[in-house]
């Protein structure tokens, strides 16, 4: 695998990763296609180089995840088989969507449910749902929902869509073409992604929705919980924004999207208690510090929004290079069509009626 991706084997020569992490990385871009090993290559060597000092290296998940996806926007057929979504289903019984029902005990009954990571992921979170609705456990959960006696109990799940690039994310897992079908036949809502501020303590569905899109995983240190699993948590407590010096009108507090970040109920209890503190910087990263001995890691976004233009600054900025570009190859091609028109008149030919 170094051989075949030497800006890959560079990355890695700062020796941060760790042997499970490398045998990711290879058995991940085992199949890469030589066509397409530049491109990967280059990708890959980007997302594994960090960006600011005292970075925290990405957890097996989250590094599994991102390779993935690279792998998937060059060659998609090096991916591993989606029993779902690739045709005809393989022959080993372990990649097939499955339900089977073991009754070899007397006084209870084992189902085990086989399917894809994002149906897999979706289900769990309603079931989790009916589950802490309505006190009682998941296996309880299945069967009232399998009754249709779950009663009123709501879930939100996000995909994220990039109308550039068409690449659609279900929560920060990269989803196929047909997966991405099947979870756009399911969407009820749409929205906008982009940073605001609403009134009050209380963060909003789409302001939620943004920070899990944007964060990927808890962004406590060297934490792998995902994002939608977390708290959205008000980087600075909310008495203290109101009174801060950004606050001159004394107004009531406010919920803002920057300043909000997802943290795991750990995490989260560790910085109520005082043991962290988080500082968060424009590009994004979050300087976490303990109090306890001044150590501070650095931890980087990791959803699919993370890189997203999210600001009506940002967006103007690419409408007005999409503008200038397009204005700009118009104008090339009238004049070349000009010149061409005056050459031709030049030579006098009697045949061209102009
Ligand atoms: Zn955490």
């Amino acid at each position: 695998m170094l051989t075949r991706l030497p800006a890959t084997a560079d990355a890695l020569a700062c020796g941060a990763f760790g042997l499970d992490l490398v045998r990711i990385l290879a058995d991940v871009t085992a199949t890469v296609g030589e066509d397409h090993l530049a491109a990967v290559d280059a990708d890959l060597a980007e997302a594994l180089t960090p960006t600011r000092g005292r970075q925290v290296v990405p957890g097996p998940r989250v590094l599994r995840r991102s390779v993935t996806e690279i792998v998937g926007q060059h060659d998609p057929s090096a991916l591993p088989p989606d029993p779902d979504t690739d045709g005809p289903l393989p022959a080993d019984p372990a990649h097939q969507l499955d339900f089977t029902v073991d009754t070899r005990d007397a006084h209870t009954t084992t189902f085990h449910v086989t399917m894809t990571p994002d149906e897999a992921t979706g289900t769990l979170r309603i079931v989790d749902a009916v589950a802490a609705a309505h006190h009682t456990s998941r296996a309880k959960a299945f069967a009232e929902l399998v009754h249709g006696a779950a009663g009123d109990v709501s879930v939100t799940l996000n995909c994220y869509r990039n109308l550039d690039s068409g690449t659609m994310h279900f929560e920060n897992t990269w989803l196929s073409s047909v997966a991405t079908d099947r979870w756009t036949a399911r969407v009820t809502h749409l929205a906008v992604p982009g940073h605001s501020a609403t009134d009050g303590r209380f963060v909003t569905d789409n302001q939620r929705a943004l920070r899990i899109g944007v964060d990927g995983t808890c962004r406590g240190p060297a934490c792998r919980r995902d994002a939608a699993e977390c708290d959205t948590d008000h980087i600075h407590r909310v008495d203290e924004a109101a009174n801060s010096s950004d606050n001159t009108d004394n107004s009531a507090p406010t919920t803002t999207t920057w300043a909000t970040q997802q943290l795991c109920r750990a995490c989260h209890n560790a910085k109520t208690r005082g043991l962290l503190d988080y500082t968060t910087f424009p590009d994004g990263s979050t300087h976490v510090t303990s109090l306890g001995d001044g150590h501070r890691v650095v931890t980087r976004p990791t959803g699919p929004l993370a890189d997203a233009d999210l600001t009506f600054d940002q967006r103007l900025q690419r409408r007005t290079a999409a503008r200038t570009e397009h204005q700009e190859a118009l104008a090339a091609h009238r004049a070349r069509t000009a010149a061409a028109m005056a050459a031709a008149r030049q030579e006098g030919n009697e045949k061209i009626p102009f």
